[in-house]
């Protein structure tokens, strides 16, 4: 009998919440100048697409705009440049958006995030309960890095990735990631050769990561690399991802419609929790454990949390309580989590049944080194 081939586009159409990134180089001209059709455009899409779905929209463009605003001839360089640049551009990058969705009938709302707003979990779960609160009443969060802030060590760096985050922060069914390109391509377009885009992948492989390297416009900070980067995030967490064209008027409809148009970025088997999406991105890894072939097999196969007896060494210091990575005898990265012992004790009774825990550390609270329900498993097709 013939199979019918698997459209993985029609999921698409039933997405409820919608995540919609759009890039600096479509939003501002060279020296920073709105480009004012393209914005009407965009948010004439967006809210056909409100009409029926939540929406957050993530926005980049406020150093661009600030570039525009103060009438400087090139993106500032520094990092206190940037920052002033990006603290007068949100505010002008802000009165265009209501500017635009009020007389859509929509209400628009600035969330300005920080790595370090999601890495903290109690900071997080504020934000999500924010975003909740915001969507429940109808109103469009238009999310940007706080640039202002945001130093190197807490910085997203661009809002792709930035994007990704928020997709998972606010359990989202769909992520577009809106350029001034056609999709990801194998083959650049050039003049007198047609490009060749990629419809639809489902890993990311090393070629796709060598065809990801170079950047965007000059205003711009992300690039094809680090959408690769986000959609890495997304397809782990569950969600699907498209990159598209900004540039054409209906493209999010033809995306929300299940078109193919664009590249999807297909979601892993499985839908990650909320919970496994903050332990497997969003806070950094304090060390590492190694772990057996059993061990292994037994977290990626059977749904098994870790005990002491499979663990072979630990990597790093750490406290009970916080976010490491679980990795097999070769290094491959198996999944996080968090860790109900410290490395020291971990170091103590590795190789031992958890009954023995007491005798040899003095005190026994948990069985598991990491419970499953605390362990985000990121190898293979398993993502829960
Ligand atoms: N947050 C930056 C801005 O609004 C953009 C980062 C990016 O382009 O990815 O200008």
């Amino acid at each position: 009998m013939k199979q019918e081939p698997v459209n993985n586009r029609v999921p698409l159409s039933q997405a409820r919440r919608v995540v919609v990134k759009l890039g600096t180089g479509l939003l501002c001209g060279a020296r920073g100048q709105f480009n004012q059709s393209r914005m009407e455009s965009l948010v004439s899409d967006l809210a056909l697409l409100k009409q029926e779905r939540q929406l957050v929209l993530v926005s980049s463009g406020a150093i661009g705009a600030g570039v525009g605003r103060l009438g400087l001839a090139r993106r500032p360089r520094t990092i206190p440049e940037k920052q002033a640049a990006a603290a007068v551009g949100q505010c002008v990058l802000m009165q265009q958006y209501e500017r635009l969705f009020s007389p859509r009938g929509l209400i628009v709302a600035q969330v300005l995030l920080t790595r370090y707003d999601i890495m903290d979990r109690e900071r997080y779960l504020n934000a999500s309960y924010t975003f909740e609160a915001l969507l429940s009443q109808g109103v469009v969060p238009v999310v940007n890095e706080n640039d202002t802030v945001a130093v190197e060590e807490i910085r997203f760096g661009d809002n792709d990735n930035l994007a990704a985050h928020v997709a998972c922060l606010v359990d989202a069914d769909l992520v577009i990631l809106l350029t001034d390109q056609d999709g990801f391509y194998k083959q650049i377009p050039s003049p007198g050769r047609a490009g060749e885009l990629i419809p639809e992948i489902a890993e990311i492989t090393p070629e796709i990561e060598a065809l990801a390297g170079g950047r965007g416009s000059t205003l711009a900070t992300g690039g094809m690399e680090t959408k690769i980067q986000a959609a890495r995030i997304t397809m782990t967490a569950g969600i699907p991802l498209v990159i598209a064209s900004g540039l054409k008027a209906g493209t999010i409809q033809r995306v929300v419609n299940g078109e193919a148009v664009g590249t999807l970025f297909m979601p892993g088997v499985g839908r990650m929790q909320s919970r496994k999406h903050w332990i497997a991105f969003s806070s950094p890894v304090q060390g590492w454990i190694y772990v057996d072939q059993g061990a292994a097999g037994a977290i990626l196969n059977k749904g098994k949390s870790l005990l002491p007896s499979g663990i072979l060494g630990v990597e790093g210091e750490f406290a009970a309580g916080t976010v490491v990575g679980v990795a097999d005898q070769d290094g491959r990265e198996l999944g996080r989590g968090i860790s109900n012992y410290s490395s020291w004790a971990i170091n103590l009774i590795r190789g031992h049944k958890s009954a023995e825990i007491k005798a040899i550390i003095g005190y026994h609270d948990y069985d598991e080194v990491i419970h499953r329900d605390n362990l985000a498993v990121m190898a293979g097709e398993q993502v829960i």
